[in-house]
């Protein structure tokens, strides 16, 4: 029977592990996928906008040769943190339902089942886009996630949406050599787009290298074109490749399953839980990292939600020990 079982081994579950563990709590981690595994699919050589300090767990330095380090430089370092704490991975299973409670807990994976008596939910939002909702989404040159520009260079790309992932989407495959037309629902780029991310794309679309159609949202996806409607009437965009980046939300089937109950007065329907604890109205069962924030993904995120870790340690260990 284990004291703890953390679901997600993400940076803020890592962080989890690696807390309770240290104040000698018996500790593994399910992940349904690699080890760190949103960011495994995070742009190839994506520049974390944190500097490294800021993304430290366990009191572990994070040295990088760059200012701010490279997705590479994050798994690296992770992976190193779990494989330093001796913590206990369970990788590529899934967590399907959890039953019992406090004290004694069973959780259902894909692969069997696992005896706990607390549970730590850190499963963050990178698995569900948000969808378009237009015909043509699920054709096979459309995608949510963006890797690298080299498979498009001399081609034509769409990019979906004018955040901070679609900026940088639209930059890189235009350094690149792919014609990029960007479709913006709004009347400007987001204003949350980084500061110094801005200006080179609003530079881009003034001199022309980018085309952007603002107020205008995409009706439908053929295998070589999109349609959309923008302020002056419908328009269809030849192109090779579609990149919607609106954004992803977190599993909400799941966490209904694992019962974990939304904030009816939460816009986002980000979980209750006890701020001093997160621990959630299901005895025993705990919420950690982005996942804290519903669907407002962006309220979270590693440099705040790693300090969950030592909240929940401290409250396991005192409870466990008392
Ligand atoms: C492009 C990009 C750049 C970013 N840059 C920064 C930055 O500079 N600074 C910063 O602080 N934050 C940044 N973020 C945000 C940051 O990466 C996330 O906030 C962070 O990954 C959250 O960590 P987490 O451990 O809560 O969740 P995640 O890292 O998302 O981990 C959740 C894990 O749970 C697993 N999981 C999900 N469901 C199940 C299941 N049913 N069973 C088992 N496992 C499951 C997933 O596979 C995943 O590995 C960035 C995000 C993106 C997308």
């Amino acid at each position: 029977m284990l004291d703890v079982l953390i679901i997600g081994a993400g940076p803020v579950g890592l962080a989890c592990a690696l807390e309770t563990q240290r104040r000698g709590l018996k500790v593994a981690i399910v992940e349904k996928g690699a080890l760190v595994n949103s960011l495994v699919g995070y742009p190839t050589n994506m520049e974390f906008f944190s500097t490294p300090e800021l993304l430290e767990i366990g009191g572990y330095p994070f040295p990088t040769s760059h200012y701010k380090p490279l997705r590479e430089d994050a798994l690296d370092y992770y992976q190193r943190v779990a494989r330093d704490e001796k913590l206990t991975l369970r990788l590529y299973e899934r967590v399907l339902k959890l039953e019992g409670e406090q004290g004694n807990f069973t959780v259902t994976t894909d692969k069997g089942e696992i005896r706990t008596r607390n549970v730590v939910v850190a499963t963050g939002f990178y698995d569900l886009p948000n969808p378009l909702n237009v015909p043509g989404e699920d054709l096979p040159h459309v995608s949510h996630y963006y890797k690298e520009p080299y498979q498009h260079v001399a081609q034509h790309v769409v990019v979906v949406g004018a955040k901070n992932s679609s900026a940088k989407a639209a930059l890189q495959l235009t350094r690149a050599g792919a014609t990029v037309t960007l479709i913006v629902r709004g009347p400007a780029i987001s204003d949350s787009v980084k500061y110094w991310i801005r200006p080179d794309l609003v530079n881009r679309i003034a001199e022309g290298r980018i085309t952007a159609h603002f107020n205008t949202c995409i009706t439908a996806i053929h295998p070589e074109a999109v349609d959309v409607l923008t302020p002056d009437g419908p328009l269809t965009i030849p192109t090779n490749f579609v990149y919607a980046l609106t954004g992803y939300h977190p599993d909400e089937a799941l966490l209904g399953r694992l019962g974990v109950e939304p904030d009816p007065a939460d816009e986002a329907r980000a979980p209750l839980f006890d701020p001093a604890t997160h621990e959630t109205t299901r005895p025993g069962l705990f919420v950690a990292g982005t996942v804290c924030g519903g669907r407002a993904t962006s309220r979270w995120f590693i440099e705040n939600g790693r300090h969950h870790a030592q909240l929940i340690a401290a409250h396991l260990s005192a409870q466990a020990f008392a």
